[in-house]
């Protein structure tokens, strides 16, 4: 069997890559757990010398890799080189700097009742990791887990998309710059995906969409294996009347156009603040406007990458209008040209909730704007959605933001930004609700491969301690213990000479 790459700009083929058997599977896992004995014996100093060297071939490969993106997505190689390539290479460089402190014994503090002990948390890597990953972002989102991954001392299999085989193609080239079957690379759809699931990962990071996300979550679970699942979202931009009105425009645009609206933290909804909404929406038409679409270095809009995804859209457009949404930019559905897969950018007001574009991801480049009058019905609409992955909220009043941030029951907010929370790696990345499981990015990362031993450590000096056999005679130093350490203090000089004696201080 062979998957086929098609340029979903203008429908060329680009090539045809061969299947992984699904049969496959198992032996894919023995590699794996043999291959992870000696790559967790490396120190991680050492496992991130094969870091440092894929992240130099990944920037001395830039264009050529760029061009397989683009080619592979229709992204334009401009969002292609900033969002994949250097994305990628930012989330190595990090994993770089912070993996040798995250992965070092971590003291904390010990209580004095366990007075002259010592705690630590022990981190090791959890084994072989399965990583999943989608299409909308084919390098990054693949690249990033397998860094942190590696990193901690796991080994990796790792399910590109089917739906950008050349990019699997190109992983897969690249997993050589590691020891053999550190990382492998396999390629394949959902079936494989499947099956290399029912084959027990010691771990499971998955980014896609939430029916499968359920999917893998339930068979995860029947044997407990832990997992991270990273899935869609309905991030909304809330503009208030004070907002820095061009900016938080050409924010909209950007949020809710870049890689054709198909990224998990796209600006699905604008609410905007009732005293201002003639003029923000006459700025977003006019931002609209100057939007060039195409397939060269200078476009700002590529193609939509699958037609799947394109019939999504357009049947998301379609049902809006038949509800009444009023067209201000692009085509109404029966005029787009569905000889390639172009999408012109959307803007509809006369937004209603029982459109599905109101509660149901669109991923593509479509801009429902609706008014608000006040903040608390702002934060009651943008908290609408079974999705908690992102949002923006735009304000020159810096505690209204931070207010309104704390209202938002999502994963990452953006004040006066869109999109970019999740490109600085210092902060935890994942959704709430239904858009996901656990976090990656930040200290949450690395830690997230790893198992965590907790460790409380003597000297092993002393023969006993107070709290073993035997009991007798201990009753009411222990009653003393408590109100002394946890209540009130009672003849404390005594109480301490007693414990002092029984419990070496
Ligand atoms: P998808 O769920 O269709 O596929 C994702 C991956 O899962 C693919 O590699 C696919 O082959 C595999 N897969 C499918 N069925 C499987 C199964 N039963 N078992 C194991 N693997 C299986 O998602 P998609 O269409 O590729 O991606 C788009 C979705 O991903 C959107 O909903 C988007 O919001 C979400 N997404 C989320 C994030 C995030 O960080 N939260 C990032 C990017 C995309």
């Amino acid at each position: 069997m062979v998957l086929k790459a098609q340029a979903p700009a203008d429908g060329a083929v680009l090539g045809s890559f061969e299947e992984t058997p699904v049969t496959e599977a198992g032996q894919i896992y023995e590699n794996s757990r043999e291959a992870q004995h000696s790559w967790a014996a490396l120190s991680t100093v050492q496992r991130l010398s094969y870091l440092k060297r894929f992240r130099h071939v990944l920037v001395d490969l830039q264009e050529e890799i760029a061009d397989i993106i683009a080619a592979s997505t229709g992204k334009t190689k401009t969002d292609a080189l900033t969002t994949e390539v250097m994305g990628a290479a930012d989330a190595l460089k990090h994993v770089e700097k912070e993996a040798p402190s995250l992965m070092s014994n971590e003291k904390v503090k010990t209580p004095i009742h366990f007075a002259g002990k010592a705690s630590y948390i022990n981190r090791k890597p959890r084994g072989s990791v399965l990583i999943v990953s989608p299409w909308n972002f084919p390098f990054q989102l693949a690249v990033s887990p397998v860094a942190e991954a590696l990193a901690a001392g796991n080994t990796v299999i790792l399910k590109p998309s089917e739906d950008t085989p050349m990019v699997g193609e190109l992983l897969r080239r690249l997993s050589s710059l590691f020891p053999e079957h550190v990382l492998q690379v396999v390629m394949g759809d959902a079936d494989l995906g499947e099956a290399l699931t029912s084959e027990d990962p010691d771990f499971i990071h998955f980014t896609g969409s939430v029916s499968t996300g359920r999917k893998i979550q339930e068979k995860a679970a029947q044997k407990l294996i832990p997992t991270i699942l990273e899935l869609g979202g309905k991030d909304t931009m809330t503009v208030f009347e004070d907002a820095n009105l061009q900016r938080a425009a050409k924010a909209a645009v950007w949020g809710s156009f870049h890689n054709s609206g198909q990224v998990c933290l796209s600006t699905e909804r604008v609410l905007v603040q009732a005293g201002i909404y003639d003029s923000f929406l006459s700025e977003v038409k006019q931002e609209a406007a100057k939007l060039r679409q195409g397939k060269d270095i200078d476009a700002d809009i590529g193609s939509m990458t699958t037609r799947r995804q394109y019939e999504h859209v357009k049947e998301q457009v379609q049902d809006a209008l038949d509800q009444g949404a009023i067209l201000e930019t692009g085509r109404a559905p029966g005029d787009w040209d569905d000889s390639n897969l172009f999408i012109e950018p959307v803007i509809l007001t006369n937004i209603k909730p029982s459109m599905a574009l109101w509660s149901v991801e669109t991923f593509g480049p479509l801009m429902p704007i609706r008014a608000f009058e006040t903040e608390e019905e702002a934060a009651a609409l943008a908290n609408d959605t079974e999705y908690g992955l992102g949002g923006s909220v735009f304000t020159s009043d810096i505690s209204r933001a931070e207010r309104f941030t704390g209202r938002m029951k999502t994963g990452n907010m953006n004040i006066n930004e869109v999109l970019v929370s999740v490109a600085n790696f210092y902060l935890p990345y994942g959704g709430v609700k239904n858009s996901g499981i656990g976090k990656y990015h930040g200290r949450d990362g690395i830690r997230s491969f790893c198992i965590e031993t907790s460790v409380l450590a003597d000297k092993g000096t002393e023969d006993s301690e107070i709290i073993w056999y035997p009991n007798a005679g201990k009753y009411d130093l222990f009653l003393d213990m408590i109100s002394n350490f946890w209540g009130r203090r009672r003849n404390w000089k005594s109480f301490i000479q007693s414990y002092m004696s029984l419990n070496k201080l």
